[in-house]
């Protein structure tokens, strides 16, 4: 019997396109006079809570920034990211999807992130995108992101592997959870470790819904 393929969700911010880059250099250029996070001074997955912290008003400054058209679209990838993904695309029983949160002022972000995957990744991985404010309702063996906590309405049927960026880089996590630590670390690894295991909660075998499997109808 063949093998269930495993099942990858990627997020898209902090993973695959460089959203802490593209905020400080969009931050500095609008508002050059204003005091600002230093890369390696970020801390906390919420860049406006920190600039909060700063001075109350920098909330809305930096917020402005990431709010504004052309941000997402602009962002650049991750160094590595768009090889691993196609790489990770081409393997065996390893089905990839990007699992991303739009903002809740999505009038750029949601078309310029679909822009930004088409531009970069090309269609066939547009039709592997998901948007959702909850990750936990998607069904996966693993979620790589950035985002230290991940909550919602369900228990995850994913392992949640914490991809390092500036902001949680400082965290301990406990031994239980694994990091992955750019894309030159040992993500085809920890995608093996998945396979042949059962995953929880899932269906069986084809019983998807839109019964997608490793091969794409493009
Ligand atoms: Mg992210």
């Amino acid at each position: 019997m063949a093998a269930r393929p495993v099942r990858v969700l990627v997020d898209m911010d902090g993973v695959l396109a460089d959203f802490e880059a593209g905020l400080l250099r969009g931050f500095r250029r609008r508002f050059p006079g204003e005091p600002h996070v230093p890369l390696g001074e970020r801390r906390g997955f919420f860049a406006r809570e920190q600039y909060r912290a700063l001075r109350p008003d920098l909330a809305d400054k930096v917020a402005s920034v990431y709010e504004d058209a052309g941000f997402f679209l602009n962002l650049d990838p991750i160094p590595g990211a768009l090889e691993a993904m196609r790489e990770m695309n081409a393997m065996q029983d390893t089905e990839v999807f990007i699992c991303t949160s739009p903002l809740l002022k999505y009038d750029h972000c949601v078309g310029e992130k679909y822009r930004w995957v088409e531009k970069h990744l090309g269609p066939q991985f547009v039709e592997r995108i998901i948007l959702t404010r909850d990750k936990t309702l998607i069904l996966g063996d693993l979620l790589i992101d950035d985002k230290d906590t991940i909550r919602g309405r369900e228990t995850p049927t994913w392992e949640h592997v914490l991809f390092t960026c500036c902001h949680n880089q400082h965290l301990a996590l406990p031994s239980t959870r694994r990091r992955l630590l750019s894309w030159s670390d040992s993500w085809r690894e920890i995608i093996d470790s998945k396979r042949g295991v059962a995953g929880p909660k899932r269906p069986g075998p084809a019983a998807g819904v839109n019964g997608t499997r490793a091969v794409d109808s493009s």
